[in-house]
């Protein structure tokens, strides 16, 4: 007979729903031009869930005409952002050349690898009129052998991310990355992640798959979800952690007040050192001393107007 300890780095070899480790509210803080978000983590509690950096909530912020704030030229190296937008028009331009609009439900998938600069501003028409803007940004750490890979962009238009519903219809699911529901994304990662948006009407029941060996989070963006075994609530700004295990089971309370939104970010961590500073993520200081110096010698390039 095995003892049941024996399992490789103390990882739990039971298969089941992953329970709640902890939950942490997002703290609010502004963001690029000064624009309002709820920040699970990087925060003095969680500077990070390998392989994720960051997780940024923006709004939803409703601008006057004229009011709305983005985040002018900055750069980054070392690391993936990922923009989903749920309402608005952004525009993003950078110094590759590459410029497009981001409407609600379409994703940015924008691997920053060895330098970018580039811009994330509201719409023109957008910033005429005013309107709500509400989305995720998450950044999603590279691993060292792909830190100094080209820049590269996966602009996935809102029609285009698979969609799936369960039988009841209660529950559907947007695909953004990974596999849900019998879909699977159309976005390239380049170690497995797992980002869905699901949406639960009340009384929803799903089971996510989500292997053992990637560590797991559930951010409600509105509403109240329930979650695993232990029927734990988590609500809209928090982020729970989960434990081991094999899925992670969701629910909704046949009596709740509406839809709950919320994602699920999961990943296979790199367990490698983080070195960090500002919008660099590489795995040395020496490292980051050299992108700050690349891009004051300009060598991540400029914006052309
Ligand atoms: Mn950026």
């Amino acid at each position: 007979m095995q003892p049941r300890d024996a399992t490789p780095n103390g990882v739990s070899d039971e298969p089941g729903p992953r329970t709640v480790e902890t939950i942490a509210t997002a703290v609010k803080t502004l963001e690029g031009g000064g624009f309002p978000v709820r920040r699970p983590f990087p925060t003095a509690a969680c500077a990070a869930v390998d392989p994720f950096l960051l997780l940024d909530h923006l709004g939803p912020v409703s601008w006057g005409p004229g009011e709305a704030i983005g985040a002018p030229d900055h750069p980054h190296r070392g690391f993936e952002t990922v923009t989903y937008l749920l309402a608005g028009q952004m525009r993003h331009k950078d110094s590759q050349g590459h410029q497009g609009n981001l409407g609600p439900g379409d994703v940015q998938w924008m691997t920053a690898g060895a330098g970018v600069v580039h811009s994330e501003l509201p719409a023109a028409k957008f910033q005429r009129t005013g309107g709500v803007m509400h989305g995720l940004q998450i950044w999603v750490n590279l691993p060292a052998r792909a830190k100094m890979i080209p820049p590269r962009y996966q602009e996935i238009p809102a029609a285009q991310i698979p969609q799936a519903a369960t039988p009841d219809g209660r529950v559907t699911v947007r695909v953004i990355a990974g596999e849900a529901l019998d879909r699977s994304a159309v976005i390239d990662t380049h170690t497995p992640i797992i980002y869905l948006h699901y949406t639960l009407q009340p009384g929803g029941r799903a089971v996510q798959a989500i292997p053992r060996d990637h560590n797991a989070l559930v951010y409600v963006i509105a509403g109240s979800v329930v979650l695993g075994p232990e029927a734990t609530a988590v609500h809209e700004g928090q982020m729970a952690m989960l434990g081991s295990g094999d899925t992670i089971d969701l629910a909704t309370a046949a009596n709740a007040n509406g839809a709950t939104d919320l994602i699920v970010l999961a990943g296979v961590p790199l367990r490698e050192p983080v070195a960090r500073y500002g919008p660099f993520v590489m795995n040395t200081e020496a490292e980051i001393q050299q992108a700050i110096r690349d891009y004051r010698q300009g060598r991540m390039g400029r914006i052309q107007t």
